[in-house]
Parts: C-alpha cells; structure tokens; sequence
C-alpha cells in the first residue's frame, strides 16, 4: 500500500516532489558544509586595464560536496541567504580571504598594495554582528580596513532600512571601500545613489556583453558619465574579449575583471599571476 501512495503521489505532483526533497536534502547538507569546511575561496583578479597589471582579487566561494562535486554559487547562495546560512558562509569567507591577503602581501613580490573585494548579501547587512565581526577579522588578520572592498549588488541595496545604511556608513568610516555589484541590474536613480556611501560601481556583464553583440557603447557611457558625476570609481566586469577591453579603457574605465584577464583561481596560482601582464 505504501509503495502505491508513493506511486499516486510521483504521477499527481512529480516534480514539485522531487523539487522539494531536493531543497530540503540541499539544505541540510548546506549545514553540514559550513561546519565541515567543504566551503573554499577562489580568486579572480582585478587588473589595471592599461598595463594588465593585478590590482586585487575578488574572492567567490565554492562549495566541494562529497558527492556532488563542486557546486556553484548560483545554486547555494540563494539558499543560503533564504535561510540565513548565508551570514556563516560570509564570515568565513571574508576571515579566510582576509587572511590569504594579508599573507600574499606580506609574502609574495609585487603583493604589496594588493586589494581585496569580498561579497556581502542583503542578509549579512542586516546582521546586528556584522561591523563587529569586520573589525575582528581585520584585527586578527592584519589587512588594513583600506584594502578591503565590500561589494553588495545593486539590488539589495536598494531596499535597505535605516540601520543597514547605519552599518554602511560605520564601515565606510573604517576606511573600507564599498562597491555595488551588477550596477545597471537595479534601476537606481541618481539621486538614490547620490545618497549611498559607496566608492566603486562595478559594471555589470551585460553592458560589457552589448559593446560585442551591437558594438553599442552608449549604456556604458552613460554608466562611466554617472560614476564620474557622483565621484566614483569603475570596475568593468566579465570581460572575455581584448575589443571590450580596449573600448572599456579607452571611454575610462580603469580597472577590468573576467575572463579575458583570468578566471577564478585557486589560492595556489595567485602568486604567479601578480607578477604576469594579464590580457597580453
Ligand atoms: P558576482 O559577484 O557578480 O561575481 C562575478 C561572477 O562572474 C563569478 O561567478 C565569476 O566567476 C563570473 N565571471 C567572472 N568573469 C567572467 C567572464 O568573463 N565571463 C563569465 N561568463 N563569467 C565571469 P561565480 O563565482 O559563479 O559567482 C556568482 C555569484 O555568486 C557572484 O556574482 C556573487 O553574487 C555570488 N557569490 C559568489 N561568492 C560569494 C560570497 O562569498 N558571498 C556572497 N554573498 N555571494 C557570493
Ligand atoms: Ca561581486
Ligand atoms: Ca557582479
Ligand atoms: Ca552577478
């Protein structure tokens, strides 16, 4: 009789079924991997566009699980951020990087003025610990407040309360830089923008996609006209081409990311690449 239910059950709502368990299985492994440590870092450079120089890294978090292999961000971190786990992967991100950076700069020739950029979630922000736990990490790695970028995408930006900006605010004041990630995804407006403590805008893919597809520069000048407006800074990203590259540079961008450059690397390949022209 059971198995018959269960039969009944897969022919009326099969995938819904199958959905579920997967989420809940997910879940529980997703615990298990914060406390197993199966969560590494990778590294993907950020390049002086004119001289394919490293002026940082950003660091993306990976998930090594034991039977699947290693899992993408896309398929955990929205899971993660659902059901809070994500402030747990943030910390632990953010202190392992951290303390990778810190070490390459004390280390590794050419490391010296290195930066780091570390993604924070709408979630995160909302942690009452979160400036407390910065400052910690700082403290026991040794990165000064200075070469840390934190990059929170346009869109959980934009509906942020009084104390998230609050926390915004007092990191700034420690001298981090904050930068929005996926800038043009999330139709803010000047004026909203005008208003936010932030340093850096970082260019989404998909403008840098349409200067190949259409040969269209005129979102991303209008993107470089605003940061210039606002005083901030650019970072273009995605960019697997040497034309978007040169288009990008030549309109003002400075500093470039993906895959023309490099893509991701494991902590072991960065110290080469400092010393390498990338994108030659
Ligand atoms: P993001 O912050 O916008 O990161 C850039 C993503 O684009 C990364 O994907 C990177 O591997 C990919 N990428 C870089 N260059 C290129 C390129 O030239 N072409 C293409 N097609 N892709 C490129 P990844 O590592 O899969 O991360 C996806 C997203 O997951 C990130 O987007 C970020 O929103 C989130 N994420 C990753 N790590 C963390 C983390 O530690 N904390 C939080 N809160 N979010 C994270
Ligand atoms: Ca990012
Ligand atoms: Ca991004
Ligand atoms: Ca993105």
């Amino acid at each position: 009789a059971k198995g018959q239910r269960q039969g009944g059950y897969a022919r009326y709502h099969p995938r819904m079924h199958e959905q579920l368990a997967e989420r809940v299985q997910l879940e529980a492994d997703l615990h298990r991997a914060v406390e197993h440590q199966q969560l590494r870092v990778v590294y993907q450079p950020l390049v002086d566009m004119s001289t394919g120089g490293v002026t940082g890294v950003e660091a993306l978090v990976r998930w090594h699980h034991p039977q699947r292999g290693v899992i993408a961000p896309v398929t955990f971190i929205p899971l993660a951020e659902a059901t809070g786990l994500i402030d747990a992967i943030g910390a632990h991100v953010l202190r392992e990087a951290c303390q990778q950076v810190s070490t390459w700069r004390a280390e590794v020739p050419g490391a010296e003025t290195m930066r780091l950029s570390v993604n924070l979630s709408a979630h995160q922000l909302d942690h009452p610990g979160l400036l407390a736990d910065v400052v910690a990490v700082l403290d026991e790695t040794g990165l000064p407040a200075t070469s840390l970028v934190l990059e929170i995408t346009e869109s959980a930006l934009i509906d942020q309360h009084d104390a998230a900006l609050q926390t915004l605010h007092a990191l700034r004041a420690l001298g981090i830089r904050l930068a929005i990630d996926d800038f043009g995804t999330g139709y803010s407006s000047l004026s909203y923008l005008h208003r936010l403590p932030v340093d850096i805008l970082k260019i989404d893919k998909s403008f840098v996609d349409r200067l190949s597809h259409t040969g269209d520069a005129s979102l991303v000048d209008a993107i470089l006209g605003m940061a210039a407006t606002l005083g901030l800074t650019t970072v273009a990203e995605g960019i697997e081409h040497a034309h978007q590259r040169h288009a990008l540079a030549a309109q003002g961008c400075a500093t470039g990311q993906g895959y023309h450059f490099s893509p991701p690397v494991d902590a072991s390949e960065v110290p080469d690449l400092i010393t390498t022209a990338l994108g030659a």
